[in-house]
């Protein structure tokens, strides 16, 4: 039995790599123990799995799965309440946005950075496509700097034409291994082939030609680059929806409520309506930034996330 970690997963099979960075594709063995979870697949990019190389070159089975440190999970879809964890054991997640084309909603980065609270992994904001900032792109960054960076999140602006941002990116993701999410047309492969050197993805302008509109990569992908860097990049998430949470707890995952909810006259206060909301006042005075709030409010409101 050999010990390994799962760099890619294409439903029925996943690729992993051993010590040597030798690769096999597995198939899994039986039940694996799934940690209470009810997800569709068992197994997911990030995990440490214990895994029986076959006779036939580059094959094997999965037996075990080790203990995860954490996982991140989305609904399967709509309709189910399964999940589908994207990716596990992660040091951050970094939500890769844009101020120009296409530009990120603050609704999707909200919700991304809720999922990530909820599941204790930290979170980084990047920017992408600095050079196409104008003075009124540059009030917006220096808006969403205050806004996320007072909240404790890393904000960043970098473009992947600019060799002296992509340097400051390789330190916050020196050593690490980290989740790309983001829109499709971001540039996260651009990034990730400036960060690389040789490694090659395709970017959507040279693959247009051939799958317009459709996603380059189809599946969550560990890419290993040089300086310790490990990215999984997904593929452009829509609806990063989290699963199982209770109301109450929503606000526990939005910093500026967890720092002032033991203000409030209810210990289950949902921080709307009720009366003495320590919230409600912070935001009348002030003190919370307006569409935080209400994107808080409109998370309430979605039955999707709640069991
Ligand atoms: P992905 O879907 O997130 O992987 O995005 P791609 O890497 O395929 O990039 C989408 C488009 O944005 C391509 O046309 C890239 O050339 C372009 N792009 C990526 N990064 C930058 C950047 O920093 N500046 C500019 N101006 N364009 C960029
Ligand atoms: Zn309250």
């Amino acid at each position: 039995m050999q010990t390994g970690l799962v760099i890619k997963t294409t439903g029925s099979h996943m690729v992993v790599r051993d010590g040597v960075h030798a690769l096999y594709t597995c198939t899994i063995r039986g039940k694996i123990r799934l940690d209470g979870l009810d997800t569709t697949h068992p197994v997911a990019v990030g995990d440490v799995v214990d895994f029986l190389p076959s006779k036939e070159d580059g094959k094997g089975v999965i037996y075990r799965l080790h203990d995860r440190k954490n996982y991140l999970i989305r609904k399967s879809n709509k309709l189910s309440s399964r999940g589908q964890i994207i990716a596990s054991n992660l040091d951050q997640v970094v939500i890769v946005a844009t101020l120009a084309f296409p530009r990120t909603s603050r609704g999707f980065v909200d919700r991304i950075l809720l999922t990530a609270e909820a599941y204790h992994i930290p979170a980084v904001l990047l920017f992408n496509k600095l050079d196409l900032h104008d003075s009124d792109l540059m009030e917006d960054m220096a808006y969403w700097q205050k806004v996320y960076g007072s909240l404790g999140y890393t904000v960043m602006s970098v473009s992947a034409h600019m060799p002296d941002t992509i340097q400051d990116l390789k330190r916050q993701l020196s050593g690490k291994l980290s989740l790309f999410c983001g829109h499709s047309g971001v540039g996260k492969s651009s990034l990730i082939n400036a960060l690389s050197g040789s490694l090659f993805i395709k970017t959507a302008a040279l693959s247009s030609q051939h799958i317009k509109g459709k996603h380059t990569t189809t599946f969550a992908e560990m890419h290993s680059l040089p300086d310790g860097i490990d990215i999984v990049d997904t593929p452009g998430i829509r609806d990063f929806g989290i699963i199982d949470f209770e109301k109450e707890e929503i606000g526990h995952f939005f910093p500026e409520i967890r720092q002032r909810f033991s203000g409030c006259r209810f210990s289950n206060c949902l921080h709307v309506n009720e009366p003495d909301c320590a919230i409600v006042e912070a935001f009348e005075a002030g003190e919370i930034d307006p569409e935080r709030y209400y994107n808080y409010r409109g998370l309430l409101e979605d039955h999707d996330i709640f069991r």
